[in-house]
Protein backbone atom coordinates (compact mmCIF):
# COMPACT_ATOMS: atom_id res chain seq x y z
CA UNK A 1 0.00 0.00 0.00
CA UNK A 2 1.16 3.60 -0.72
CA UNK A 3 1.68 5.69 1.60
CA UNK A 4 -0.17 9.07 1.07
CA UNK A 5 1.92 12.40 1.92
CA UNK A 6 -0.54 15.02 2.95
CA UNK A 7 -0.69 17.03 6.22
CA UNK A 8 -3.42 14.91 8.03
CA UNK A 9 -1.13 12.00 7.92
CA UNK A 10 1.83 14.40 9.07
CA UNK A 11 -1.31 14.00 11.87
CA UNK A 12 -1.59 16.24 14.95
CA UNK A 13 1.92 16.33 16.76
CA UNK A 14 0.25 18.64 19.76
CA UNK A 15 -1.58 16.38 20.61
CA UNK A 16 0.85 13.65 20.10
CA UNK A 17 4.00 14.67 21.86
CA UNK A 18 2.55 16.95 24.94
CA UNK A 19 5.85 16.58 26.53
CA UNK A 20 8.20 17.05 23.64
CA UNK A 21 6.35 19.40 21.52
CA UNK A 22 6.71 19.96 17.59
CA UNK A 23 10.61 20.16 17.61
CA UNK A 24 13.07 18.30 17.13
CA UNK A 25 16.93 18.73 17.17
CA UNK A 26 18.76 19.19 14.03
CA UNK A 27 21.12 16.31 14.47
CA UNK A 28 17.85 13.70 13.55
CA UNK A 29 16.69 15.52 11.20
CA UNK A 30 20.37 15.20 9.53
CA UNK A 31 20.54 11.67 10.98
CA UNK A 32 17.25 10.72 8.82
CA UNK A 33 17.83 12.61 5.38
CA UNK A 34 21.53 11.28 5.03
CA UNK A 35 20.79 7.65 5.96
CA UNK A 36 17.68 7.61 3.93
CA UNK A 37 20.04 9.54 1.59
CA UNK A 38 22.86 6.70 1.47
CA UNK A 39 20.70 3.45 1.67
CA UNK A 40 18.79 4.76 -2.08
CA UNK A 41 22.56 5.27 -2.90
CA UNK A 42 23.29 1.76 -2.12
CA UNK A 43 19.99 0.66 -2.90
CA UNK A 44 20.36 2.01 -6.33
CA UNK A 45 23.20 3.48 -7.43
CA UNK A 46 25.22 6.74 -7.00
CA UNK A 47 23.37 10.03 -7.38
CA UNK A 48 20.07 8.49 -7.02
CA UNK A 49 19.93 9.95 -3.21
CA UNK A 50 20.00 13.33 -4.35
CA UNK A 51 18.06 12.79 -7.38
CA UNK A 52 15.19 11.43 -4.96
CA UNK A 53 15.72 13.97 -2.67
CA UNK A 54 15.08 16.74 -5.34
CA UNK A 55 11.83 14.81 -5.81
CA UNK A 56 10.88 14.86 -2.41
CA UNK A 57 11.91 18.36 -2.00
CA UNK A 58 9.44 19.18 -5.51
CA UNK A 59 6.54 17.15 -3.51
CA UNK A 60 6.96 19.53 0.12
CA UNK A 61 6.89 22.50 -1.96
CA UNK A 62 3.77 21.93 -3.95
CA UNK A 63 1.98 21.18 -0.16
CA UNK A 64 3.45 24.02 1.29
CA UNK A 65 2.55 25.93 -1.92
CA UNK A 66 -1.11 24.99 -1.19
CA UNK A 67 -1.09 25.21 2.27
CA UNK A 68 1.09 28.49 2.57
CA UNK A 69 0.94 30.65 -0.55
CA UNK A 70 -1.64 29.35 -2.47
CA UNK A 71 -3.67 33.14 -3.17
CA UNK A 72 -0.47 35.20 -3.53
CA UNK A 73 -0.08 36.43 -7.49
CA UNK A 74 2.94 38.58 -7.10
CA UNK A 75 6.52 37.31 -6.66
CA UNK A 76 8.15 39.66 -4.22
CA UNK A 77 5.12 38.77 -2.16
CA UNK A 78 5.50 34.54 -2.44
CA UNK A 79 9.38 35.36 -1.67
CA UNK A 80 8.83 37.69 1.67
CA UNK A 81 6.19 35.15 2.88
CA UNK A 82 8.19 31.98 2.35
CA UNK A 83 11.33 33.78 3.82
CA UNK A 84 8.55 34.70 6.93
CA UNK A 85 7.56 30.79 6.78
CA UNK A 86 11.21 29.12 6.48
CA UNK A 87 12.77 31.61 9.17
CA UNK A 88 9.13 30.58 11.88
CA UNK A 89 9.98 26.90 11.27
CA UNK A 90 13.78 27.64 11.79
CA UNK A 91 14.88 25.74 7.90
CA UNK A 92 17.16 28.92 6.78
CA UNK A 93 17.43 32.30 6.43
CA UNK A 94 15.76 32.99 2.81
CA UNK A 95 17.13 36.03 0.58
CA UNK A 96 16.22 36.74 -2.77
CA UNK A 97 20.06 37.47 -4.55
CA UNK A 98 18.23 38.49 -8.15
CA UNK A 99 14.89 38.51 -9.03
CA UNK A 100 13.44 38.10 -13.03
CA UNK A 101 10.09 37.28 -12.96
CA UNK A 102 9.77 38.06 -17.00
CA UNK A 103 12.51 35.75 -17.77
CA UNK A 104 11.27 33.14 -15.23
CA UNK A 105 15.10 33.52 -13.48
CA UNK A 106 15.85 33.53 -9.50
CA UNK A 107 18.86 33.50 -7.50
CA UNK A 108 18.19 32.82 -4.06
CA UNK A 109 20.26 32.21 -0.73
CA UNK A 110 19.62 30.21 2.48
CA UNK A 111 21.79 30.75 5.52
CA UNK A 112 21.81 28.73 8.89
CA UNK A 113 20.16 26.21 6.23
CA UNK A 114 18.87 22.92 8.27
CA UNK A 115 20.44 20.99 5.40
CA UNK A 116 24.09 21.70 5.29
CA UNK A 117 25.04 24.35 7.89
CA UNK A 118 28.05 23.02 8.68
CA UNK A 119 29.08 20.31 7.26
CA UNK A 120 32.44 19.53 5.62
CA UNK A 121 32.96 20.63 2.45
CA UNK A 122 32.97 17.12 0.27
CA UNK A 123 33.38 18.74 -2.98
CA UNK A 124 29.71 18.98 -3.81
CA UNK A 125 26.34 21.00 -3.32
CA UNK A 126 24.23 18.20 -1.47
CA UNK A 127 20.60 20.37 -0.81
CA UNK A 128 19.09 18.35 -3.28
CA UNK A 129 15.57 18.80 -1.57
CA UNK A 130 16.23 22.43 -0.99
CA UNK A 131 16.66 22.44 -4.57
CA UNK A 132 13.16 20.24 -5.49
CA UNK A 133 11.53 22.86 -2.45
CA UNK A 134 12.25 25.80 -4.50
CA UNK A 135 11.71 24.29 -8.13
CA UNK A 136 7.99 22.70 -6.18
CA UNK A 137 6.48 26.38 -5.01
CA UNK A 138 8.08 27.94 -8.32
CA UNK A 139 6.18 25.54 -10.89
CA UNK A 140 2.77 25.76 -8.93
CA UNK A 141 3.04 29.68 -8.82
CA UNK A 142 3.60 30.30 -12.08
CA UNK A 143 2.10 27.13 -14.16
CA UNK A 144 5.01 25.86 -15.93
CA UNK A 145 8.11 23.83 -14.99
CA UNK A 146 10.63 25.12 -12.88
CA UNK A 147 14.11 23.69 -12.11
CA UNK A 148 16.35 24.73 -9.07
CA UNK A 149 20.11 23.84 -8.93
CA UNK A 150 22.13 24.62 -5.79
CA UNK A 151 25.51 26.34 -7.05
CA UNK A 152 27.31 27.01 -3.44
CA UNK A 153 26.53 25.11 -0.61
CA UNK A 154 28.58 24.15 3.06
CA UNK A 155 29.79 21.26 1.00
CA UNK A 156 31.37 23.14 -1.27
CA UNK A 157 33.26 25.35 0.77
CA UNK A 158 30.61 28.26 1.25
CA UNK A 159 29.26 29.50 4.16
CA UNK A 160 25.63 29.52 2.81
CA UNK A 161 23.37 28.05 -0.12
CA UNK A 162 23.10 29.59 -3.52
CA UNK A 163 20.07 28.81 -5.08
CA UNK A 164 19.83 29.06 -9.16
CA UNK A 165 15.92 28.73 -10.15
CA UNK A 166 14.50 28.73 -13.70
CA UNK A 167 11.16 29.17 -14.92
CA UNK A 168 11.00 26.72 -18.14
ZN1 LIG B 1 23.59 23.65 0.87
Amino acid sequence: MKFELNWENLGNIREGRPTFGTDCPVLMYRLLQFSLRNVIETESGEGKGGEYLYKAGELVGRLIHKKFLADIKDTDELFTKLANLLYELKVCILRVEKSYPDKGEFVLTASEDLDCSGVPEIGWPICQFDEGFVAGILSVFTGKHAVAKEVDCWATGERFCRIEAKVE
